[in-house]
């Protein structure tokens, strides 16, 4: 039985939902359906924040959500989800799911497969990851529905796993990553039950398929708080895998300098509400490992372009093993690389070119990064920078005088 708790108690400002997120509670009520606002929304309102995003859960199948809107969607295989779009708004419903009858499908390791069960709201409270992520919120009459002693988890910052922490890892091993975020995120901390069991399983990660760990990843370095998410990985032993260079990377002090000066730029960006790119974010992580193989290959007596080329590509496969780096964000990633060494070219046409090119502003600032962490000269950001801005006189100067 959930604990029930009035505006008055639960505090929540409705100026911070999303608008279309009431539409689409609204309209599945008033077609007699139960919905609500639930999870990661929920728990931000809770904390006064302005959630990104919005997910209601409702007792409708994906099916008869679909019927009710103009612009829905069903995605997803392990359970199906209905994207409901206004514009560019995206709103994820999800049918209430069971711990049902028909066993689930799972691995010789406990992993779940497939899981498409329906069940009631109480079920699917019980099979959320955390006490946080599992409250109800209903806009019509905005009594918040606590299932499993999330408000007062909230209160006390605390993250705590619903049931059994051994069994809910094994089940999915991707919500131990999901702790580590949320407690540096939020600044909360690890209960101590939820905490122990992670050193034990933590091979587990090696069992999740690469296109959700790179998700996961992503989430994690663009929590706004990259830096102390990714040591929490190392101290405890989650980290492994993850990125595979990346955690070589770490170890070497050089490296690790470049890694933390780009993390910070990622965390500051995203703090101030600013766009990041994927690419331009693991491009920055993995660009002392594409410099080591550059040198090697020059080394060979390859021509520095060619060398790049190859370079690039090596880091790219090894990552795209065990991470599945999507095919776009790979190409970013190796567009910002090959374009670092153009940017030392400062005569003839070559500035005027690379002004042209789609891909300047992430190399450009990506080189920004290199001359704050040493690598280049500090005059060569400076040059770039006042050659954009400069008039077209002052351009050519620029060039005549390098
Ligand atoms: P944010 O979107 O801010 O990263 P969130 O809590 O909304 O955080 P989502 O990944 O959007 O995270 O998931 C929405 C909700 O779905 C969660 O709040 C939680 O209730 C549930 N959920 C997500 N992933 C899992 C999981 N691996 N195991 C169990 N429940 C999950
Ligand atoms: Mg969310």
């Amino acid at each position: 039985k959930p604990v029930s708790l009035s505006k008055e108690e639960h505090g929540i400002d409705p100026r911070l939902l999303s608008n279309n997120a009431v539409r689409v509670v609204r309209i599945l009520q008033n077609e007699g359906y139960d919905a609500f606002i639930v999870g990661g929304a929920v728990r931000d309102l809770l904390l006064g924040l302005k959630p990104k995003d919005f997910d209601v859960a409702t007792n409708a199948t994906p099916e008869q959500v679909k019927r009710l809107f103009k612009r829905a969607f069903l995605i997803g295989r392990r359970f199906q989800i209905v994207h409901v779009m206004f514009g560019q708004d995206l709103i994820e419903v999800t049918t209430f799911r069971g711990a049902s009858d028909k066993p689930a499908i799972k691995d010789e390791s406990g992993r779940l497969l497939r899981d498409n069960n329906f069940g009631t709201q109480s079920e699917d409270a019980a099979r959320r990851d955390f006490t946080i992520n599992a409250m109800y919120y209903n806009p019509a009459n905005q009594v918040l529905l606590d299932y499993h002693g999330g408000i007062k988890d909230l209160r006390s910052k605390t993250l705590r796993v619903i049931g059994n922490p051994e069994q809910r890892y094994r089940e999915d091993p991707v919500r131990m990553l999901r702790i580590v975020r949320f407690a540096a995120k939020l600044g909360f901390s690890i209960d101590k039950t939820t905490g122990a069991p992670i050193a034990a399983l933590a091979p587990l990660m090696n069992n999740v398929p690469s296109a959700r760990l790179f998700d996961e990843m992503l989430k994690l370095l663009m929590s706004g708080h990259s830096m102390s998410c990714l040591k929490e990985l190392r101290a405890r032993g989650l980290h492994q895998g993850l990125l595979p260079l990346l955690d070589v990377a770490l170890e070497q002090p050089e490296a690790a300098h470049f890694i933390e000066l780009s993390l910070e730029k990622t965390d500051q960006r995203i703090r101030q509400n600013k766009r990041i790119s994927p690419g331009f974010l693991f491009a920055t992580l993995l660009w002392t490992q594409v410099e080591e193989k550059w040198a090697e290959y020059r080394a060979k007596g390859e021509h520095p372009i060619p060398a790049l080329v190859a370079a690039s590509s090596d880091v790219l496969d090894v990552q795209t093993e065990k991470l599945a780096i999507q095919r776009r964000i790979a190409t970013d990633m190796r567009d910002i690389w090959l374009l670092q060494p153009r940017l030392e070219r400062r005569t003839g046409k070559s500035p005027y070119r690379l002004l042209e090119n789609e891909r300047f502003r992430a190399a450009y600032d990506f080189m920004l990064i290199r001359c704050e962490a040493g690598e280049l000269e500090a005059e060569l950001g400076q040059w770039w920078t006042e050659f954009i801005d400069a008039s077209g006189d002052r351009r050519q100067e620029m060039i005549d005088t390098q």
